[in-house]
């Protein structure tokens, strides 16, 4: 751990843990699944993709959830607290359990670990089925079939996370892990040591390093806390190692472009 840095208690982030946010959970495991069904159902009833086209959707879908999940990862691991309106005891309370306790996930049942997951996947059903209102062409067809496994992507990042935090994940999902075509512990492990700020992205984490390179979050945390003064990770790390963290960012000089060679 930084220097300075304080975790709050993981007994009393377990116990925030309420019969109402599992019956949240089970409602968007119910909505999660009937759109999926949904969406399956229009995509048979319209003409079928051919060639390259479904597999380059399933690639598409794969990086767009891993964006996601580095994406929502990053949101609540470095902004809001536990009080927070809505969100703290939602979503948030979620993200600071697993920092101080990483092994929870492993102990929690299919509800508690892809509830949340799965109801975000309807946020890609939906979209789908709005892709394929009308009579859809190609473009739409292929916006339908990249909406189908972005959604399935991201209702299976939790429990692909999980298996990166088991001891011994089952045999073909350690080899998918091993092949890279799932986060492996390895690389999650990132994530979990200071300074807390990298490998957000925890489905196959294949956009980590080009989200890294470009300082996607970097430049977004900049920005945020330049018009909010908002201090990046403090709830989750502490204020004295998050305020240390910050300056040490911003002491940083920017990169050297280096000249082309003649
Ligand atoms: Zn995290
Ligand atoms: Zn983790």
């Amino acid at each position: 751990m930084s220097p300075g840095t304080r975790r709050k208690d993981a007994v009393e982030l377990a116990a925030g843990y309420s019969a109402k946010h599992r019956f949240y959970e089970k409602l968007g495991i119910l909505a999660g699944a009937g759109l999926f069904v949904a969406l399956c159902v229009r995509l048979a009833l319209t003409p079928p993709l051919s060639g390259w086209f479904v597999p380059l959707a399933a690639l598409c879908g794969m990086l767009a959830a891993d964006f996601v999940s580095g994406f929502v990862h990053w949101a609540f691991d470095t902004w809001g607290a536990v009080d927070t309106p809505v969100l703290g005891r939602l979503a948030i309370r979620t993200f600071r359990e697993h920092h101080v306790d990483r092994k929870a996930i492993t102990r929690h049942d299919f509800i508690e670990t892809n509830g949340h997951n799965i109801a975000l996947s309807c946020v890609m059903s939906t979209l789908g089925l709005l892709f394929l209102m009308g009579t859809p062409g190609l473009l739409a067809t292929f916006g339908a079939m990249w909406a189908l496994c972005t959604g399935i992507f991201v209702a299976s990042t939790s429990q692909i996370h999980k298996w990166a935090h088991m001891d011994t994940p089952p045999r073909f999902i350690h080899l998918l892990q091993r092949a890279r075509l799932l986060i492996c512990a390895e690389h999650h492990a990132k994530h979990h040591a200071a300074p807390y700020d990298r490998n957000y992205c925890i489905t196959v984490g294949w956009m980590n390093e080009p989200l890294r390179y470009i300082r996607f979050f970097e430049t977004l945390e900049a920005i945020i806390t330049w018009v909010t003064g908002w201090v990046p990770r403090e709830d989750d790390i502490g204020k004295e190692a998050a305020l240390a963290s910050l300056a040490e960012a911003e002491a940083k000089p920017p990169p050297v472009p280096v000249p082309p060679e003649s």
